[in-house]
């Protein structure tokens, strides 16, 4: 299977940053093991071409998480983008609950209003003390570009444009970064400033010429050469993004000794001797005969009862 790659240009004077991704087999691996409803499929889509494209320029190594939750029939969607531009996605809905034909972010996942968007980076290796950073913001927009923007603003972040769309087969994204003056590029002679304005200005423009639908019909160096024809873009070495759980059988194994013998003893109960479980991320389906699950009981049977034991019950 070939990699859905990533591609990052700068404008010639060096103050725009464009990124470009269209996802498929990164995408589509996020469906081999759930189904989603269409409106799910186009939220989800959109968080992760846009967590993907927001990762592609961090410099730390650990992971991005872009999750969103409200009260609605969807709870919660969340997407993991690795500093090894390594991606997984999930989206979480509440039982019982009509699903919205139309609309956007409101629909699905914020009707009461209070829904919030949380932006964490997740460093690989904690320092002593070190803890995961937060930001969070209200779900305020109806799109996951809008409230991706107004999050940006609202963080003081570097002005930055968004364009997405998905479907089930495809998670495409567009960006826009206006980079800040390092004092290389730019000196401080307010004509410079102003003719970064004007090149920022010209590649909002430019792109806000996308029409509905063409993100995911077009190819980034097609989608590229459609908007940017004029301008002299410098390309940057695209970067693969690839589909990846972290889930195994050897991490279920792990959960299900920490439910402990009883627990353990009353699923297989109700299973006629077997455990399966799903991987909450990726859906995958996880199964123990009745072998494996009584072997894993008697593993438990003969190990010292540990405080992990008496703390879950
Ligand atoms: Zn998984």
């Amino acid at each position: 299977m070939s990699d859905d790659l990533l591609k990052t240009y700068l404008f010639a004077d060096r103050t725009v940053r464009v990124v470009g991704l269209n996802l498929e087999h990164a995408w589509q691996a996020a469906h081999q093991h759930q189904q989603y409803p269409e409106g799910v499929a186009r939220l989800l889509g959109e968080l992760t071409a846009a967590g993907a494209m927001l990762a592609a320029n961090l410099k730390f190594d650990g992971s991005l998480l872009l999750q969103a939750q409200g009260d609605g029939p969807l709870s919660l969607i969340v997407v993991e983008c690795r500093a090894d531009k390594t991606i997984r996605a999930m989206a979480k809905l509440r039982e019982n609950q009509p699903l919205p034909e139309h609309g956007g972010v409101q629909a699905w996942l914020n009707p009461g209003g209070q829904g919030q968007l949380a932006v964490i980076l997740d460093p690989s290796r904690k320092q002593p003390g070190q803890h995961a950073w937060q930001g969070l913001i209200p779900l305020e927009g109806d799109t996951i570009a809008e409230i991706l923007e107004q999050y940006m603003a609202a963080s003081e972040q570097l002005d930055t444009r968004v364009w997405l769309e998905a479907n089930e087969h495809q998670a495409s994204g567009l960006l826009l970064q206006r980079l800040p003056d390092h004092g290389g590029a730019l000196d401080q002679a307010s004509e410079t400033i102003e003719e970064a304005t004007d090149t920022w200005d010209r590649a909002c423009h430019l792109a806000s010429t996308l029409r509905p639908g063409e993100l995911l019909q077009t190819d980034t160096d097609t989608l590229m050469h459609r908007l940017f024809w004029e301008e002299s873009l410098l390309a940057f070495e695209p970067q693969p993004v690839r589909w990846h759980c972290t889930c195994s059988r050897d991490k279920v194994l792990g959960m299900l000794r920490m439910l402990g013998t009883e627990e353990l003893r009353d699923m297989i109960a109700e299973r006629d001797g077997d455990i399966d479980v799903r991987c909450d991320f990726c859906g995958k389906p996880y199964h123990l005969d009745s072998v494996d699950s009584a072997a894993l009981v008697r593993q438990l049977e003969q190990q010292p009862d540990t405080s992990e034991h008496g703390r879950l019950h």
